[in-house]
C-alpha cells in the first residue's frame, strides 16, 4: 500500500544530506533548486509541501517565498469569489 510520502524515496534528492534543501542562504536555497531540477516528483513534493504548509526549505524545487506566492495565488480567486 502507498503512503501518501512513498514519492520521497524516489526524489532526485534521496541521496543527498537533508541539510541541502534547508539552508541558510540564497545560494544554498539555489545549490538545492538544482537538485530538484528534473526530478521525477517534483510536482508532487511542491503540492505535498503547499498542502502540508510546510515553511522551511526546498521543496519541489520552490523556496519558502516562492511558495507563500503560490499559496496566496491560489487563496486570491477565492477570496474574490467570497466578495462578490
Ligand atoms: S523536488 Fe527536490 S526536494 Fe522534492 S523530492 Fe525532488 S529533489 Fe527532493
Amino acid at each position: 500500500m502507498e503512503t501518501d510520502t512513498d514519492w520521497m524515496a524516489t526524489g532526485n534528492c534521496r541521496d543527498e544530506p537533508p541539510a541541502t534543501f534547508f539552508p541558510n542562504d540564497g545560494v544554498g536555497v539555489e545549490v538545492a533548486k538544482r537538485i530538484c531540477a528534473g526530478c521525477p516528483v517534483s510536482e508532487r513534493c511542491l503540492e505535498y509541501a503547499l498542502e502540508n504548509r510546510i515553511d522551511h526549505g526546498v521543496w519541489g524545487g520552490t523556496s519558502e517565498r516562492q511558495r507563500r506566492r503560490i499559496l496566496k495565488a491560489r487563496r486570491l480567486p477565492l477570496l474574490l469569489a467570497e466578495t462578490a
